[in-house]
């Protein structure tokens, strides 16, 4: 079974990291920062604002940042931004 990841930022889905419901309930799917209390935090964002903001946060934690590029290289092609077209430049 592959390790659970956040579908919209790609990030590892720890218990302690995982997005809330509006009543309060962990969501298996998505992170904190990218889900809360019911609803995405940047409903309107698209991959490219998604990666930047990954690669912020990931730089600000003390990673390096061509290792914070690479690892978001994929954000694309998580299941939150398969239906939408945002992928196109
Ligand atoms: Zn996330």
């Amino acid at each position: 079974m592959a390790r659970p990841m956040c579908e919209s930022c790609g990030m590892p889905l720890k218990d302690e990291v995982k997005g809330t419901e509006a009543d309060g309930t962990n969501n298996d799917k998505y992170c904190l920062h990218c889900y809360a209390d019911g609803a995405f935090t940047a409903p309107n964002a698209t991959v490219e604002e998604m990666r930047h903001y990954s690669i912020k946060g990931m730089t600000e934690s003390g990673w390096p940042r061509f290792l914070a590029k690479f690892l978001t290289k994929n954000i694309g092609k998580l299941p939150r931004w398969q239906k939408a077209d945002t992928s196109v430049p």
